[in-house]
């Protein structure tokens, strides 16, 4: 992990820790404070981080406060969401925590087709509030994953192809900066910064609050189909092409997976190894069986077939207690632009392996409305990618560690020669685990304009623990 601790801090004041503790409303938690321990866990178990602050904001001046007495008192500076990340970048050794977990609200315009989600959100509140207006944007595919972390890298879910990106859908946002100010964001109000956001991750400041487009989908004919082990490689070619040439109302993404143990799953099927696709189509209800119909004919059948009309947040929230919080977790991601034959070997060879029940692939396409978002008019870079690829080692055990990580980066570096070159920064590790070169590969011909818009808002590089864009010199 990079280290976050800074050893050229003076020491706070009595006073102004005081004053610090008792501006944030929400509180304030340190070490041997009761709720410490609780409060400093993040979603992933193997992260274990021991910050010297949290603070639990619940609102924006909250935010001010705890970034101004962060900049001034040289704090290492976490800012957390959903508390999500892989590598455990909503957190930090020794300094803040900016915890926005208590700012919650979500507020849909049924008119203008919006919807306000306040800064500590996680996908189940929004999906919750927009789906009784019969309406959802696009995010991610497991409920509890934050808002902002999210969207502020992209956000790749099961909308991608029908109505883009999170961020292709984020229409502006409330902003606390480096300096303390507060700022609102859009395409009329400081677009560069706008433009950074989305995609640049936690670089530019905390955003209090995100404004997103709306869209009429309620009930999708969704959910997964499953077929044996050894019909991968058939599957996978057939995938591959069906889903780039696909409207943009069928999303579907493929896995490899066991299936879990215990119910719902049929018992003949537990612990059984499948590649598998996630569907969700968008498209009129009543063609839907007709659309499917040739899927389900095809390689002799699947062993499970779970697609049919669901309403939008039961899918979002479907394959949550698959993966709950305070399981081992580490991943590596790579964007696809073509899967090859070659590459398909090598899925087939690492499918055979999952070192753990809840190891997996996914393989998420990235085209369709998303691919369509010219490279230049958002940071994120690969919208000439067809997949977002990540290879994922998760386990309850931290003895099945070493093996799941040796699995995970195998994996990762049989398939990195035929990849695009960059990742998804949601879905790396941190930079002492892919190297110093990884943040800008995945940026690309963005990075520089990032580096710029980084110097000018946040020179000193107060907003540090993320994917790390370094300032440009001035
Ligand atoms: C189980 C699981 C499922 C996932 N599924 C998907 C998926 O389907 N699609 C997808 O695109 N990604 C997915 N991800 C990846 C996810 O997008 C990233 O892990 C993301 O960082 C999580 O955001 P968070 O707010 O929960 O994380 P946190 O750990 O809280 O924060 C992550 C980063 O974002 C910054 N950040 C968070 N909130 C804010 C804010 N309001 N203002 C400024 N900076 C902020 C933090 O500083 C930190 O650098 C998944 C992750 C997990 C663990």
């Amino acid at each position: 992990m990079v280290s976050t601790a800074r050893t050229d801090r003076p020491a706070i004041s009595e006073t102004a820790m005081t004053q610090f503790i008792a501006s944030i409303r929400g509180g304030v938690i340190r070490p041997g404070d009761p709720g410490y321990d609780e409060a400093r866990k993040v979603y992933n178990a193997m992260i274990d981080k021991r910050p010297a602050l949290i603070a639990r904001c619940v609102d924006a001046a909250d935010v001010i406060t705890a970034v101004n007495f962060a900049r001034e008192q040289k704090l290492l500076l976490a800012v957390r969401g959903g508390g999500h990340n892989g590598p455990g970048l909503g957190t930090c050794d020794d300094g803040l925590v900016i915890d926005l977990s208590q700012m919650k609200g979500v507020r849909v315009d049924p008119v203008a087709r919006t919807v306000r989600v306040a800064g500590g959100c996680v996908w189940g509140d929004v999906d919750h509030a927009t789906h009784a207006f019969g309406m959802a944007t696009p995010s991610g595919i497991i409920s509890t994953t934050g808002v902002g972390g999210l969207t502020l890298g992209g956000g790749v879910g099961h909308l991608a192809r029908t109505c883009g990106l999170a961020i292709d859908n984020l229409l502006e946002a409330d902003m606390v900066l480096a300096d303390g100010s507060f700022v609102t964001v859009s395409a009329n109000q400081h677009p560069d910064l706008f433009w950074a956001i989305r995609g640049g991750g936690g670089n530019f400041g905390v955003v209090t609050s995100f404004l997103f487009r709306l869209h009429p989908i309620d009930t999708v004919y969704a959910g997964p189909m499953l077929w044996p082990l050894e019909k991968t490689a058939e599957v996978l070619r057939w995938y591959r092409e069906f889903i780039t040439r696909a409207p943009d109302e069928m999303n579907g993404w493929f896995a490899v997976l066991t299936v879990p143990a215990g119910a719902p799953f049929p018992e003949h099927l537990q612990g059984k190894k499948v590649c598998g696709v996630a569907w969700c189509y968008t498209g009129q209800l009543d063609r839907a069986e007709s659309v499917f119909a040739p899927i389900r004919e095809r390689f002799g059948g699947q062993v499970l077939d779970w697609v049919g009309p669901l309403p939008h947040p039961a899918l979002q929230s479907m394959f949550d207690p698959i993966y709950p919080a305070g399981h081992q977790w580490y991943w590596k991601a790579d964007f696809f632009t073509e899967i090859p034959d070659e590459a398909i070997a090598r899925h087939v060879e690492f499918a055979q392996t999952l070192p753990t029940p809840q190891a997996t692939m996914h393989l998420y396409p990235v085209n369709g409305a998303a691919g369509r978002v010219p490279a230049d008019a958002t940071a994120w870079n690969f919208r000439q990618a067809n997949w977002a690829q990540v290879m994922v080692g998760v386990s309850p055990d931290p003895a099945d560690n070493a093996r799941m990580i040796a699995w995970t980066r195998a994996y990762w570096e049989a398939l990195h020669p035929y990849s695009a070159g960059g990742a998804y920064v949601n879905m790396m590790m941190d930079a002492s685990d892919e190297g110093a070169d990884r943040v800008r590969a995945s940026y690309g011909k963005n990075y520089d304009r990032l580096a710029a818009i980084k110097a000018k808002y946040d020179p000193g590089n107060l907003f540090r623990v993320n994917q790390n864009i370094t300032p440009a010199p001035r």
